[in-house]
């Protein structure tokens, strides 16, 4: 029961839609913080791996895997993963690389093509798994059709370890809004990155903040429209998003959580 309310309480906190009043309550550990709460289940971390500060420094692990589980006949677009790559690159210290590791390509649709939290997580633990040599952590994306139980959410990320981003949706709302490919790449490659920062601890997720900079009315993200962290760069507003896209790669980072970043990776 515990465990359920935690992933519950998490996933509502990485969707921001209608969540509000529930950040009090992550005060208690429940953020899933350096503990790890991918132990609660499959194991397939490294039962040393501190995350989140371990996705960010480089310390006992030099290199960052993310693992790629797709559903038949979907994946990124192109570009989006050299996208995702690039922004990372900016804030993570990984001198032995960040890579995308394609793993399962089998993902079968859900029946009835929405995906409950629960399900998600239950198809999580059945399928991640990638290899680790020493000095390597993975984080786990699993590329999925159908929508999520919240129909306005294209990326959703929880327990510091997985993510989902639903393609089908991410169709939808280019060709509804006759966005070009580039620019459909960008908004895509965007959402991802969003989804990989709650991985990697923002915002006042597992990663200190070192200012206060996080929305009161959104639990997990950036106040400020201009950091890849708002709320709406979740895909739930995309029209927002677009709009935010003013160069030729993802919403930055933004002042503050750069500095959140920093402050883990500087400190051994
Ligand atoms: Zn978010």
């Amino acid at each position: 029961m515990k465990r359920r309310w935690i992933l519950a309480h998490l996933l509502c906190a990485a969707l921001v839609a209608g969540c509000g009043g529930e950040s009090s309550s992550n005060g208690g550990g429940g953020s899933g913080g350096s503990n790890g709460t991918g132990g609660t289940g499959g194991g397939a971390a490294p039962a040393s791996a501190q995350r989140p500060a371990d996705y960010i420094r480089n310390t006992g692990f030099h290199t960052l895997k993310i693992e790629l589980d797709t559903q038949a006949g979907l994946s990124p677009r192109n570009g989006t993963t050299d996208e995702l790559i690039e922004a990372l690159s900016g804030v993570v210290d990984k001198p032995g690389g960040i890579v995308i590791v394609p793993d399962e390509t089998d993902i079968p649709p859900n029946e009835d093509g929405i995906w409950t939290a629960a399900e998600l997580d239950a198809l999580a633990r059945e399928r991640v798994g990638i290899e680790e040599s020493d000095g390597e952590i993975s984080l786990h994306t699993m590329w999925l059709g159908g929508e999520y139980e919240n129909p306005n959410v294209v990326g959703v990320a929880w327990d510091n370890r997985h993510l989902a981003m639903f393609g089908d949706r991410i169709d939808r709302a280019c060709s509804g809004l006759l966005i070009g490919a580039l620019t459909c790449s960008l908004a895509e490659a965007t959402i991802w990155t969003h989804e990989v920062g709650h991985i990697i601890g923002l915002v006042d997720r597992g990663t200190p903040m070192v200012n206060d900079h996080k929305d009161p009315d959104h639990p997990a993200h950036d106040v400020s429209s201009e950091s890849v962290m708002y709320w709406a760069y979740d895909g739930t507003d995309f029209t927002e998003l677009l709009g935010a896209l003013t160069g030729d790669s993802v919403i930055p980072w933004g002042e503050e959580c750069e500095r959140d970043l920093e402050a883990v990776r500087d400190t051994n």
